[in-house]
């Protein structure tokens, strides 16, 4: 027998796992999500884990203050913790023209009630004693920011839908989205069809090629990225916020007894040139581990939300390195519309179509 669903979510990262609880907790419970892998295994599983308000596209800042209200409860909401440290980002710009930029966007996040401020050079001397400030020319922090634990945030969506009704299969690749004269008519698995009038694809990096024989294009491609762990903290405070260079990308937070530091580089030697400038003492530095995944970057580095032209198809990709901060308000987004609601945030910008119609919207905010 041919197995019916109300709705099928396509991937099992962040954003898939909370479209389902969001379906799930909304009353859509016959519901399936299709891995291919295991769940969390795409670009979720390799994040930093950072949530932030700071952005210059207001879209972006509004999808993660949402967001940050369903983190802050997450536990209560799911019985999973997932480990926020809420110590803050910390973005050092060094030159007029980014300090401008940030300094616009502030005042844009605190007309939202974010507290996101300016700081003087001595204030982030006083924060992380280690970093170098000669050549900062201006600081931006807001304390509502930190970093949580992805895999956590996928493991406590999953168990919230499952206990609410919701099915989830992992090791099932979704072959092809059928379609008939009525619009979505299922999916077919190696061996296996799901009747369906309603997808989501939250793919990843897979989800061009999911709908582009649906004749419709998702233009997400992976940039590998990644990310470095040294037991060693460098005097770096454990109460230090994610310090942000935002020239060259460089990046660090305390992880446990050690730190983690990343960069737009994945070669180490390449990362040490804007690594030793900013943070002089990981010179000292031994990398004990390291891991790499893709950041899924759409032509203007902001994601794509929305209804394809296909009757029943929903899309979240292309998030460009900011999917997981996103996740929440965008798992709410897809529920609300697969379930034909009104919706909580207004996220008509964020359709793929933008690309076709030229209207871009740029995230340059991106680390
Ligand atoms: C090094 C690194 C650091 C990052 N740091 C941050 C950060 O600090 N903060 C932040 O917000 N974001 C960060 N990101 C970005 C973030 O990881 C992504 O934006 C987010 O995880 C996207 O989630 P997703 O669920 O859309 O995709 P994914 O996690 O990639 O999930 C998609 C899933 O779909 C599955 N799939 C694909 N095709 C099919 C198919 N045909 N059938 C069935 N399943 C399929 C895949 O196996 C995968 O598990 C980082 C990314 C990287 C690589």
């Amino acid at each position: 027998m041919v197995k019916t669903a109300d709705a099928v979510i396509v991937g099992g990262g962040c954003v898939g796992t909370s479209a389902l609880f969001h379906l799930a907790a909304l009353g859509t419970t016959n519901t399936v999500l299709l891995e291919a892998s295991s769940l969390g295994s795409g670009s979720t599983s390799k994040a930093a884990g950072g949530i932030r308000m700071q952005h210059d596209d207001v879209v972006n800042t509004r999808l993660a203050l949402r967001s940050l209200q369903e983190f802050t409860r997450f536990e209560q909401l799911t019985g999973t913790p997932i480990d926020f440290k809420q110590v803050g980002y910390l973005f050092l710009l060094d030159n007029d023209h980014d300090f401008a930029a940030f300094t616009r966007a502030a005042a844009a996040q605190r007309e939202l009630g974010i507290p996101t401020e300016i700081l003087s050079i001595d204030a982030v001397r006083e924060m992380v004693p280690q970093i170098y400030v000669e050549d900062v020319v201006g600081a931006t922090f807001c304390p509502w920011e930190g970093f949580a634990a992805p895999e956590a945030v996928v493991q406590g969506y999953a168990s919230a839908a499952r206990r609410l009704g919701a099915e989830i299969r992992v090791g099932s690749l979704v072959v092809e989205i059928l379609t008939d004269g009525a619009g979505v008519s299922g999916v077919r698995l190696e061996g296996e069809t799901i009747s369906t009038r309603s997808v989501v694809i939250a793919a990843g990096v897979g989800s061009a090629d999911l709908a582009r024989p649906l004749g419709f294009e998702l233009p997400v491609h992976g940039e590998a990225r990644t990310i470095f762990y040294s037991s060693q903290a460098l005097g770096v405070p454990q109460s230090a916020p994610l310090v942000v260079d935002f020239s060259t990308g460089f990046y660090f937070h305390r992880e446990g007894a050690g730190l983690v530091f990343a960069g737009r580089q994945s070669d180490p030697a390449e990362l040490s040139e804007p690594a030793t400038h900013r943070l002089p003492a990981i010179a000292e530095a031994s990398i004990e581990s390291s891991w790499w995944g893709y950041y899924e970057m759409s032509p203007d580095h902001n994601a794509m939300i929305g209804q394809a032209p296909v009757a029943g198809l929903h899309y979240a990709t292309g998030f460009s390195g900011h999917g997981f901060m996103q996740s929440p308000a965008v798992g709410e987004y897809l529920a609300e519309t697969v379930r034909g609601e009104s919706t909580t945030l207004d996220l008509s910008s964020m359709t793929a179509d933008r690309f076709v119609s030229g209207q871009h919207r740029t995230e340059s905010f991106v680390i």
